[in-house]
């Protein structure tokens, strides 16, 4: 071993470290070369112990150089690698702060509460009032105060959801109508009743055991079938345009008599007929009648002094009159492909 070994240790050292990429193949290259049992550095000064003084000095001395050496290109290696490395990250890593971020995707109200806000504010213009009850009802206001009483063949249709023998999920907003003139007490009384009613249907593409009705009650004197008439065809053409018609059709309802259902000209042929109002000419919308006089009295109404009318009609009906929907279900599915049409 000699100064050249040493020098060339040191050449060989600065070449491989010149060529290194990164801070693995550094890392290598120190323990090949400063390694402390088996570095090239340690391997050269193992045979010290045997030289002559003075060349033992010699060496001793060019051993502890090329160390240096090595150390300093490696780390002058390693500041050049961590440079760079910064320099490719500001390239590909940069942000700028000043660059338009994303657009924020921003929900809108439900088509139904559309539906239901047009009804209300179409029927406040008129004087009405928005009312509204408890969803959770006792027998009597959701069926004995409506002439429903226990037995009539017609409760079957109103086939409920029970928590006890008294209580039960309502079935329809009227309920609310009872409770309204229990609490106004004196007419003229016109109230609309939004909300959610239970059924037990199955659900299927026209039903569900679950949907919103509108229901309306007016309370005064001397009115007439004309004038609930009047109210419909102003409240459907307000919703639906000025060239729609409505019809009434006798029907029978216990709360109501007359009764009557009422329909609104096809949108989509006009009355002509159609695929989509099964060549009718009109679609159902809901039900519609002159208040008994025995719900009236119900409602602690005096009906030798005061008569009514009413209606109701599904919320998710108005809506598939409204856009030609065939399924209810969707309404009510998180399908955003469906609910952001509206
Ligand atoms: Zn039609």
């Amino acid at each position: 071993m000699s100064d050249s070994d040493a020098s060339a240790l040191t050449s060989r050292a600065l070449a491989a470290i010149g060529q290194a990429q990164t801070e693995g193949e550094l890392g290598r290259i120190e323990v090949e070369y400063l390694g402390r049992k088996s570095g090239h550095v340690s391997r050269l000064l193992s045979n010290i112990g045997q030289l002559p003084a003075a060349e033992k000095a010699a060496l001793g001395k060019a051993a502890n150089e090329t160390k240096r050496f090595i150390e300093a290109a490696l780390a002058a290696r390693r500041a050049e690698l961590d440079a760079s490395r910064l320099a490719d990250l500001a390239e590909t890593e940069a942000i700028d702060v000043t660059f338009p971020g994303p657009p924020l995707g921003r929900g809108h109200i439900h088509v139904l509460t559309q539906i239901r806000r047009q009804i209300e504010t179409v029927l406040e213009s008129l004087g009405y009032q928005v009312e509204l009850g408890p969803e959770v009802e006792t027998e009597w206001y959701n069926f004995e105060a409506l002439n429903l009483t226990a037995g009539h063949p017609a409760r079957e249709s109103w086939d409920s959801f029970y928590f006890s023998p008294d209580l039960l999920l309502r079935a329809h907003t009227s309920p609310v109508q009872i409770r309204a003139m229990q609490s106004i007490k004196d007419p003229p009384i016109y109230i609309i009743t939004p909300g959610r009613v239970y059924r037990r249907d199955p659900p299927e593409a026209t039903r569900l055991p679950y949907f919103s009705q509108v229901e309306g009650l007016a309370v005064d004197n001397g009115l007439t079938v004309g004038d609930m008439k009047g109210t419909l065809l102003y409240m459907i053409q307000s919703l639906y345009g000025r060239e729609r018609k409505v019809r009434i059709r006798p029907s029978y309802f216990p709360f109501t008599e007359p009764s009557f259902e009422f329909d609104v000209s096809c949108g989509i042929c006009g009355g002509v007929g159609c695929k989509s109002c099964r060549h009718k000419g009109w679609l159902e919308v809901g039900g519609c009648g002159m208040v008994h006089p025995q719900v009236l009295r119900n409602g602690g109404i005096d009906p030798t002094q005061w008569n009514g009318y009413a209606w109701g009609f599904g919320i998710e009906r108005m809506a598939m009159l409204k856009h030609d929907v065939d399924d209810i279900r969707l309404f009510y599915e998180p399908d955003l492909r469906f609910l952001e049409q509206f």
